[in-house]
């Protein structure tokens, strides 16, 4: 026998406010007053300040648009970024299956309500903690909690590491070679330490690199002092770069 949407869909919304309460005392989510997200890391931060701070690995489920009063699943989403966004495709092939309208088609008017039962339906879908709504002025983004992170995880630690745009690859973690390092003529590669693409990096290390030239200054300075520093001229760069730089330049 087909159960109605409505029925549903109310159904999985009750449920989800059970879970919810739960969710939101024990993680004491209410007392974190800002919240940031990586959408390519699909990790949520909640915060007040840098000690008092929670990290949450979450599915984007959608967004409502409290200009256009319209819901989009993030499947259907062209500007969501999460890797892990397809995963919401279970509940649209749920959504085919029981023949619900709402959660196979990607964009549609909606209300408030009609988002949260999405989120109840997404949660009980795709096995969930809880829901954060993390919202701007113009947009309601719910995203379902899978996990709390611990702050010495290695998704964290990468969160945490500054970021660089780069024309040709894209965002990556910052990387510091000198000024002479390019990929028309190998000049050599010194590290600061051994590394390999990919590797984790604590906190307080930078992938950095320079040539020859500059280890001979370098070494003549006794380390970097100001006039070896002015020698290398050290330049940002990604990641990709860097290890491109790297197989080039190492002789
Ligand atoms: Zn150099
Ligand atoms: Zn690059």
């Amino acid at each position: 026998m087909k159960i109605d949407y409505e029925r549903f869909a109310g159904k999985k919304c009750r449920e989800l406010m059970q879970i919810q309460e739960r969710f939101m005392e024990q993680l004491s989510i209410g007392s974190y007053q800002h919240w940031y997200y990586d959408a390519e890391l699909a990790l949520l931060r909640l915060y007040n300040d840098a000690t008092d701070q929670l990290y949450l690995k979450y599915i984007p489920i959608g967004t409502f648009s409290l200009t256009s009063e319209t819901w989009m699943w993030s499947w259907f989403n062209d500007h969501s970024f999460e890797p892990n966004k397809d995963s919401t495709l279970a509940v649209r092939e749920f959504g085919i299956k029981s023949d619900y309208p709402k959660l196979t088609a990607g964009t549609f008017p909606a209300d408030e309500f009609d988002c949260w039962e999405f989120a109840g339906i997404s949660l009980a879908t795709l096995e969930g903690i809880g829901v954060y709504r993390a919202a701007t002025e113009e947009l309601q983004s719910y995203l379902l909690i899978t996990a709390v992170l611990e702050e010495d995880s290695r998704e964290v630690i990468h969160f945490n590491q500054a970021k660089v745009e780069c024309k040709i690859h894209g965002r990556s973690r910052a990387a510091f070679v000198c000024q002479h390092l390019n990929l028309e003529h190998p000049k050599g590669f010194e590290e600061a330490f051994e590394t390999y693409k990919g590797m984790g990096l604590s906190e307080d290390d930078d992938f950095q690199a320079w040539c020859d030239e500059c280890e001979k200054v370098r070494i003549r300075n006794n380390g970097w002092n100001e006039y070896a520093e002015e020698f290398a001229r050290i330049k940002l760069v990604c990641e990709y770069c860097y290890f491109e730089l790297k197989s080039f330049n190492c002789l």
